[in-house]
């Protein structure tokens, strides 16, 4: 246990105020003490010091001017974080939150939930401190167009490959792609999550979502159990959320609740699709306004959350998908889901379980699916939009769903059997962090000291 508290106590002085990304860490290494312990080459190598700082930190002004001709200046960042694998592979998230700790840590979890994936790709982030909501659309593109002006020396097809996140999805890669296009004079598959008209590949946008549920399937399948009449609690109100939900439907169960940052919306009669896809995907409006359409359905505002947590865990249902962010579902949480019967907690976000709540929840012998298998499914498809973009091709939908089925169970399967390699049993935490990271720590070890 020694060298996670010295690679904590390191961080903590070199790089100061990053809890966040302090968390991701801890959690790593906790899992990995079996497979350091009977595996003396990580140490040997320095696996541990070298993986726990980027390979390269890029940290940018983004000036713009908004639609009043007053002068903005945000944050911009691009974490090149571990190229073991394949270029570096991640997404760029627009959101006030973002800081140094935030993108650290979502770099971190990519390394190995892009090894998960079994698929050439290495681990970045980025993204700035811009918040999107209330901005116009040339303001957006203002925007982007000066994030790119510095970013696009530091990126390329077999180099750094972004993607969306929050707050970052097709109009805002058009604007970055439209740039990037505009200072190089080059046509490169450059960014994934494209629009379909020029590069996009089918299903990318509901790769995270629908492969989140894949996941959640195989993992019930294990447990003698499905998905079929199940009552569903999702929170969050984008693109991960809506194609969970959307997935969901489709395969028997029944969603009945979604957040976003105005409250939690709770629908006793399963979520109307089409009425929330109205609300979030064309009009862009607060979750309240779906009880125009449904009165029947409940609206709890965040100002009638519960103090130490979240309303929507508090609902009674079979199985929770968190979707919408970082430490959502507190050890509080957890437990009113352990008491209400609640058979299976699935990752769509990232991180989205405090590590308390993640003690709660397995101690509870609730079955976990953490973020880092359970949403592989985004990026996953964004390694199959690359290839498509190389070799000039286009895939059905039906192929390339059938891809991140098979991606997806492939993942699990090698999560579960990681797990009982080391004994942890259904400890799916443990068998996605050893899985993941002995695929890294291996064509480190190979490559040498770089
Ligand atoms: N932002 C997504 C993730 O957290 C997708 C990244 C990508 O497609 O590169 O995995």
């Amino acid at each position: 246990m020694t060298y996670i508290h010295e690679t904590i106590t390191r961080l903590k002085s070199t790089s100061p105020a990053q809890s966040e990304f302090y968390q991701a860490v801890e959690e790593v290494l906790d899992s990995l003490q079996p497979l350091l312990e009977s595996n003396e080459q990580y140490k040997r190598h320095a696996i541990i010091e070298r993986i726990v700082e980027p390979e390269r930190q890029i940290m940018f002004r983004v000036p713009w001017m908004d639609d009043e001709n007053n002068v903005q200046v945000n944050k911009g960042y691009r974490i090149e974080f571990n190229s073991a694998l394949g270029p570096y592979k991640g997404g760029l998230r627009f959101h006030p939150s973002v800081n140094a700790s935030i993108v650290k840590f979502l770099g971190f979890e990519q390394i190995f939930k892009n090894a998960l994936t079994g698929l050439p790709i290495g681990g970045g982030k980025g993204g700035a401190n811009f918040n999107p909501k209330g901005k116009s659309d040339s303001e957006i593109m203002r925007f982007c167009q000066s994030f790119m002006n510095e970013l696009y020396r530091h990126i390329g097809p077999t180099t750094d490959v972004p993607a969306g996140d929050i707050g970052v999805g097709a109009r805002e890669i058009g604007y970055l792609f439209g740039q990037y296009k505009r200072l190089t004079g080059r046509y490169d598959g450059v960014l994934t999550g494209k629009s379909l008209l020029w590069g996009g590949s089918l299903v990318r946008k509901e790769a995270t979502g629908y492969g989140c549920v894949y996941f959640a399937q195989n993992m019930l399948d294990d447990m003698g159990e499905s998905l079929e009449g199940k009552t569903c609690l999702v929170s969050g109100a984008g693109n991960v959320a809506i194609y969970t939900i959307e997935k969901l439907q489709q395969l028997g169960a029944v969603p009945i609740t979604c957040s976003d940052s105005s409250g939690t919306l709770h629908h006793p009669n399963g979520i109307d699709l089409a009425t929330l896809k109205d609300l979030k995907e064309v009009r862009h409006q607060r979750l309240k306004a779906y009880l125009e359409v449904h009165s029947d359905a409940e609206f709890i505002p965040v100002s009638d959350y519960p103090e130490d947590g979240h309303a929507v865990w508090r609902i009674d249902g079979q199985l929770a998908f968190p979707c919408a962010t970082q430490n959502e579902l507190t050890a509080a949480d957890a437990e009113v889901l352990a008491e209400n019967g609640c058979l299976a907690v699935v990752e769509g976000a990232n991180m989205p379980s405090t590590q308390s709540a993640v003690d709660v929840i397995l101690d509870a012998k609730i079955y976990y699916g953490p973020g880092k298998a359970a949403n592989a499914g985004g990026v996953a498809t964004s390694q199959l939009e690359m290839a498509q973009n190389a070799s000039m091709q286009r895939w059905s939908f039906e192929e390339v769903d059938d891809k991140l089925k098979t991606i997806m169970a492939n993942v699990y399967t090698s999560v579960r059997d990681t797990a009982l390699e080391f004994d942890a049993g259904n400890n799916l935490v443990l068998g996605a962090n050893i899985a993941g990271f002995r695929k890294v720590a291996d064509a480190m070890i190979e490559q040498g000291l770089v």
